[in-house]
């Protein structure tokens, strides 16, 4: 509270109580909605920079609002960080991610090699929780390590690293790839990667979005990409979405490559399609 010294306090403006009644609002659906399952995962595909094939997907978490229709992340993710609900979800998305790669595995529309890359909030790494619903969510689903990547997004500083480093060396032993998510933004730094035996470097879309058009873009891109390669890292660039894009992404020497110009992220039903439609061109 405020207090503009004549014995007259100012809460808050109307515009940041509307702000404050819209979040109080969305916090109440979001725990109400847990336990049902109004979440789904859309899936992007993921495409060898070489050959454009298909070599994964990333699962994108969406709220199917009942009332104001499919969310994307940005509406609550960060409040559900906020008020701890971000595990729940986080497992959810998981569980629903080796379902739906175990059911297409068996049906044949992917191969073994097909990775399914899942979004971590780094918050969750010094929960062992995370590690062991991994491993429950992999038995589960009859699924291999080598299968799935872990994308640790950072929101937050995360503390305890070495720790979480023998957890996630633990989670690469049964072959599940760790990857450092919006590398260059945030916090997800350099010194990251001194601590946490990453195996692939997520290049932020932001560094692709001036390519080609700015010389200086174009340099830190490829720097980039050279310096995660010296670390023998596997270098995937996201929000890639021309074609021009995707063939300097590759000149620069990055593994694989996301973005609008191979697809956005689809429902389940559309990704199907896209998978039919890729495998028999
Ligand atoms: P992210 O992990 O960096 O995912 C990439 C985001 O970029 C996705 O946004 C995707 O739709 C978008 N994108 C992909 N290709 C392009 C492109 O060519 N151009 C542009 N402009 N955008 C592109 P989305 O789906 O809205 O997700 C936003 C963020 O929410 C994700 O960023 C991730 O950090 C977070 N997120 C998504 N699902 C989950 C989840 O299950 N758990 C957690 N903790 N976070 C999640
Ligand atoms: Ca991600
Ligand atoms: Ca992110
Ligand atoms: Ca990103």
């Amino acid at each position: 509270a405020k207090q503009d010294g004549r014995n007259n306090f100012q809460f808050f403006s109307p515009a940041m109580q509307a702000q404050m009644q819209e979040r109080i609002r969305t916090e109440k659906e979001l725990r109400a909605l847990i336990p049902t399952d109004h979440f789904i995962l859309f899936y992007q595909p993921i495409v060898d920079a070489q050959t454009c094939t298909i070599c994964g997907a990333e699962g994108l978490i969406r709220w199917d609002h009942p009332e104001r229709g499919i969310l994307p992340p940005s509406e609550f993710i960060t409040l559900a960080e906020e008020i701890g609900l971000i595990g729940e979800i986080d497992s959810r998305s998981r569980l629903k991610a080796c379902q739906q790669l175990a059911g297409w595995r068996q049906q044949g529309l992917v191969a073994d090699d097909f990775v399914m890359k899942f979004n971590v909030c780094a918050q969750l790494l010094t929960d062992d929780d995370l590690y062991q619903g991994i491993l429950d969510d992999l038995h589960t689903c009859e699924l291999p390590g080598n299968c799935v990547s872990l994308e640790i997004t950072e929101s937050i500083l995360i503390s305890n690293l070495e720790r979480t480093a023998r957890k996630l060396q633990q989670m690469l032993d049964y072959g599940i790839d760790i990857a450092v998510d919006d590398f260059g933004t945030g916090y997800s730094s350099i010194a990251y990667l001194k601590e946490l035996p990453a195996r692939t470097l997520k290049i932020d879309r932001k560094f692709v979005q001036g390519v080609p058009e700015n010389p200086a873009d174009c340099r830190i891109l490829r720097a980039m990409i050279v310096f995660a390669k010296s670390l023998d890292l596997t270098v995937v660039i996201e929000g890639v979405e021309t074609r021009e894009q995707a063939r300097i992404c590759r000149d620069y020497g990055a593994d694989y490559l996301q973005g609008y110009l191979f697809s956005k992220p689809l429902s389940p039903r559309d990704f199907e399609h896209f998978l039919h439609n890729h495998n028999h061109r």
